[in-house]
């Protein structure tokens, strides 16, 4: 199975209703570092894919961006990731857009199961908004509340 994990809110804490910007801002979720290293025992294959609209804004660089997503896959053993930096509203060129690739949109989710070689059928997305439950949907692959999926033993059926 390929489960892919939203980050902020789902993997690492927020800090005062901001996600964090720095890589030391950055706290794992207690519980998620030991859950994930049991669904990689069990043969599984962990992504994330985080929207950072952050750095459409200039609140953090590009590859800062990158630099916070990569921690959190590094801390949880994550085969791979995809980071999408746009934003409708953001203020810095190229990346003040739309894009397929920012949840709700699927394209994110639709890369990792290409690159990783999985179907719908195969693949979860656990996250803690709307739009990642819509992302799930836009893909059709099954969705998982971050909160439910972490305090249960058994994968969402
Ligand atoms: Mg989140």
């Amino acid at each position: 199975m390929l489960i892919i994990f939203d980050k902020d809110d789902t993997l690492v804490h927020s800090l005062d209703g901001r996600p964090a910007n720095t890589l030391d801002e950055q706290v794992l979720i207690d519980g998620v570092v030991e859950r994930c290293a049991q669904l990689r025992a069990e043969g599984h294959t962990l992504a994330i894919a985080s929207n950072q609209g952050g750095a459409a804004f200039g609140y953090f660089s590009v590859a800062d961006a990158h630099a916070l997503v990569a921690q959190v896959a590094k801390a949880i053993g994550a085969q791979h990731y995809a980071v999408c930096v746009c934003h409708p509203h953001g203020s810095v060129p190229g990346a003040a857009r739309e894009s397929e690739y920012r949840k709700p949109n699927p394209g994110m989710l639709l890369y990792l199961m290409d690159a990783l070689g999985f179907g719908a059928g195969d693949t979860i997305y656990v996250g803690d908004r709307d739009d990642d439950r819509e992302a799930a949907n836009r893909a059709g692959v099954r969705f998982a509340w971050a909160q439910e999926f972490f305090a249960q033993e058994n994968l969402p059926g």
